[in-house]
């Protein structure tokens, strides 16, 4: 599996080792998470390609390891939204990450004889493969909006991403998040010139809804976010405002996608009403499960909601949507970031470990975001990912934890196993098993 001529290589060493240790956990997995926690650079020919394809939207978050304004080469521009990795040394089955830019990374996508490449420090790692942009990505609303502005598509077209609120009212070193850039993502991105709207109307949704259900029959489901809103957006709380668009949507298109809302731990009677909307899965992210990690990097939710509460109110959830169909995000691998983090990858795993069985216990199945250090983040100014054992043994423990207790695949994601999954910030849906041909 490992040729021998590039073993000596650092980065392929550690990952070799890991897949030593963990011999159950595919290949294409662990470099999928490597490449996750690292970002990927782009050769300004690979770039010339990429651009003909389907680009990055920006959809909620940077997602980069740089600012634009450092970015040489416009990459924010030309570089796609994901890749699918094929083939190569390794024999690849396909995997498709998403595209974390950085210059300095030693993952770098180049161009030979007209076809990209992956390579790590210079060794072939797989085939890259690219999405073709779809018919709607060219088209704008009356208003003269991009719909890629306004209704992106990720996850190799499955998920429509509809962050209708492109800011957050936690604000400031004492109630952002840590670990987010969603604030400050918006501030570069206007400042770029890219279209990027703040708030987006309902009547803008549905507009770009009714184009997209025109013209594409890969998208599958969509997701409605956006910020937290802590006292009013527009007059309205955060269940007043974000339950109009489902509300809407499967007013207009009932059932067409399947409907995910990703909003803060509501309280039982404002999650109804999303039920009532049609909404089929909910995502209270979780973020961090360690009590004081929880405290220190999401500021904001410990002050206005509470871990306790924001606990309980997840497990109420479950009894209204289904606990297969209550999703928390946890963002793997901030356990480990400096100062504050977990000093060791045992006690990092240890306390994760123990939140999974928690939640999973009730039947709540979390799912994970690899950490993106994201320089205008506060987590992210000054530091790398966490180390990539980290990342390996979480899939391990999420596959041990889920067999426990016999979880079914989560719902909304696409089919699960090798080279069918689509989900692309984290390796978890790629190492589950694939379900039996029907
Ligand atoms: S609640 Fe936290 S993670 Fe969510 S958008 Fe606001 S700052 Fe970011």
């Amino acid at each position: 599996m490992f040729p021998e001529q590039i073993v000596h290589n650092s980065a392929l060493a550690l990952i070799e080792t890991l897949a030593g240790r963990f011999p159950d956990v595919p290949v294409e997995a662990i470099f999928k998470e490597d490449l996750l926690r690292r970002g990927m650079a782009w050769s300004r020919e690979a770039l010339g390609i990429a651009e003909g394809f389907k680009r990055k939207a920006y959809f909620i978050f940077s997602f980069d390891m740089i600012p634009i304004e450092q970015m040489a080469q416009n990459e924010n521009t030309k570089a796609p939204e994901e890749i699918r990795l094929v083939g190569g040394p390794f024999r690849f089955k396909p995997v498709i990450v998403s595209v974390r830019l950085n210059p300095f990374s030693p993952y770098r996508v180049v161009a030979e004889d007209g076809k990209l490449i992956l390579k790590l420090e210079g060794h072939p790692v797989a085939g890259v493969e690219l999405q073709h942009s779809p018919s709607y990505y060219q088209r704008s609303l009356a208003n003269g909006k991009p719909i890629t502005d306004i209704a992106p598509t990720i996850e190799w077209g499955y998920l429509l991403y509809l962050t209708v609120f492109r800011l957050c009212q936690y604000f400031g070193a004492g109630e952002e998040c840590q670990f987010c850039d969603i604030n400050e993502n918006y501030r570069q991105q206007r400042k770029s010139g890219r279209p990027y709207t703040s708030v987006k109307t309902v009547e803008e949704i549905l507009e770009a809804l009714e184009i997209i259900a025109s013209t594409d029959s890969a998208s599958k489901a969509y997701t409605v976010t956006g910020g937290s809103i802590t006292s009013r957006l527009e007059g309205k709380t955060e269940v007043e405002f974000y339950a109009r668009y489902p509300e809407a949507i499967e007013l207009k298109f009932p059932g067409r996608w399947i409907s995910k809302v990703v909003v803060q731990a509501l309280t039982r009677d404002e999650v109804q009403r999303f039920r009532d909307a049609g909404v089929k899965i909910y995502h209270p992210n979780y973020e961090v499960w360690d009590e004081r990690l929880f405290e220190t990097f999401c500021p904001g939710k410990a002050r206005y909601i509470g871990r306790e509460q924001w606990i309980r109110r997840i497990l109420d959830a479950a009894e209204i949507f289904g606990a297969n169909n209550v999703i928390p995000n946890f963002v793997a691998g901030i356990e480990m970031s400096r100062p504050d983090g977990f000093d060791s990858v045992d006690d990092a795993i240890a306390s994760t470990a123990e939140g999974l069985d928690y939640f999973m216990s009730h039947g709540v199945s979390p799912r994970f975001t690899t950490w993106c250090p994201e320089p205008l983040s506060v987590l992210g100014r000054n530091q790398e990912g966490a180390p990539l054992e980290y990342h390996v043994r979480l899939l391990r423990v999420y596959l041990d934890t889920r067999s426990k207790y016999r979880l079914p695949p989560p719902p909304g994601y696409g089919e699960p196993g090798l080279g069918r999954a689509v989900f692309s910030v984290s390796a978890f849906m790629d190492v589950l098993p694939t379900a039996p041909e029907s």
